[in-house]
């Protein structure tokens, strides 16, 4: 097993993980712990260039310490990817020796699950390290975070109805939802239930022809869903999505959805700000999923107590940051920065 420091000017500390044996070749990533333990998952990707990995494990374990702030959790900010196939290269061998990498750290990083893992690879680390979340089972396992992330954007739409509309009455209001994975399907389940209507797009035709079904959505092809005209734009599916692009398209008020790293560039979010449409920051508005996580991290004993007590939290830090930003006539994208910078600092010069 090879772990090297590879010098950042923005982390404080990064490693490359290698293990000859097994295959492993990943990062970990702690961009900060100034809050706690750095905490954010892993994810396994067939990355085109080792760059391409770190660029990637990079900004997700930055966009983590904000998100760990802005959801008041005594966590900082990592992430850790592995360069490889999930479909072909995942082996328990491989899982093992991220482990005791990982156990090397001595609980300065915990992981959890990200894109290309599962709660059995969860508890294949977990042989090898206890610094793991998102386990199958066990006392504190904290299972599918995607509907605790669902309920958490449920209330952002929400509050930024409120912030635009005055009422937080959603009935017979259009949101136009891209992705219907763990999160989008939980998400369109909620505003169905508000009496919202849907207009949904997915990659997965079956994904769709179930929202046409069982909540009467109406469905459009991927690439349609920004010009979609709705009241709100949720993206639950990829990142980048909102770029000079897709924001020309857009015919909605406000955009506020799951998936991370929404905006192609920081300049995005002034783009959206141009335009006249709310942005709701895509760390604040998923915060839920890592709530969900941190009661497994935290070993907390009244699980629904804490994320119900969190959820409102966050809600309230939203609230104030969109009265922030429009009384400043500033994207909430930079009011939520600065929210979370200060968040940081205080606790610094504790
Ligand atoms: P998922 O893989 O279960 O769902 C993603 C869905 O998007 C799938 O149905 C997929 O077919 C669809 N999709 C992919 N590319 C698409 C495209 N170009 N257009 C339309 N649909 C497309 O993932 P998930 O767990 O639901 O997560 C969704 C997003 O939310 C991701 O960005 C993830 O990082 C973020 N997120 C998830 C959680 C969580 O609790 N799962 C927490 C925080 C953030």
């Amino acid at each position: 097993m090879f772990t090297t420091l590879i010098p950042s000017p923005t982390h404080e500390a990064i490693y490359r993980v290698e293990d000859p044996d097994s295959g492993l070749l990943g990062i970990i990533a702690l961009h900060s712990t100034q809050l706690g333990p750095a905490a954010g998952g892993l994810r396994m990707r067939p990355y085109s260039s080792f760059a391409e990995a770190l660029e990637d494990v990079s900004r997700l374990s930055a966009g983590m310490t904000y998100k760990n702030a802005a959801a008041g959790l005594p966590l900082g900010g990592g992430k850790a990817v592995l360069l490889a196939d999930p479909a072909t290269q995942k082996t328990p061998e491989l899982l093992r020796a991220f482990g005791r990498a990982l156990q090397t750290l001595e609980g300065r990083y915990y992981t959890a699950e990200d894109m290309g893992m599962s709660p059995e690879d969860m508890a294949l680390i977990h042989e090898e390290t206890t610094f793991v979340a998102g386990l199958p089972d066990g006392a504190f396992a904290s299972g599918d975070p995607s509907p605790v992330t669902a309920r958490g954007i449920f209330n952002a739409i929400l509050t930024a109805h409120e912030s635009c509309q005055r009422t937080r009455d959603i009935s017979g209001r259009v949101v136009s939802l891209q992705g219907l994975g763990h999160v989008g399907w939980h998400l369109a389940c909620l505003l169905h239930g508000a009496g919202a209507d849907l207009i949904v797009t997915d990659t997965d035709p079956d994904r769709i022809n179930a929202a046409q079904r069982e909540l009467g959505a109406t469905a459009v092809a991927p690439d349609e869903i920004y010009a979609a005209p709705s009241d709100i734009f949720a993206p639950c599916a990829i990142g980048g999505i909102l770029n000079p692009e897709t924001i020309a398209q857009l015919n909605v008020s406000m955009v506020v959805g799951g998936a991370n790293n929404q905006l192609a560039t920081p300049s995005d979010a002034q783009r959206l700000h141009e335009r006249g449409i709310l942005y709701a920051p895509d760390f604040v508005a998923n915060g839920g999923g890592i709530i969900n996580v941190a009661t497994e991290i935290l070993k907390i004993e009244d699980r629904a107590g804490f994320v119900d007590q969190k959820l409102h939290a966050l809600d309230q830090t939203l609230r104030r940051i969109l009265t922030e930003a429009k009384s400043q006539n500033v994207s909430p994208d930079t009011v939520a920065i600065d929210t979370v910078n200060r968040i940081i600092a205080a606790r610094a010069a504790s």
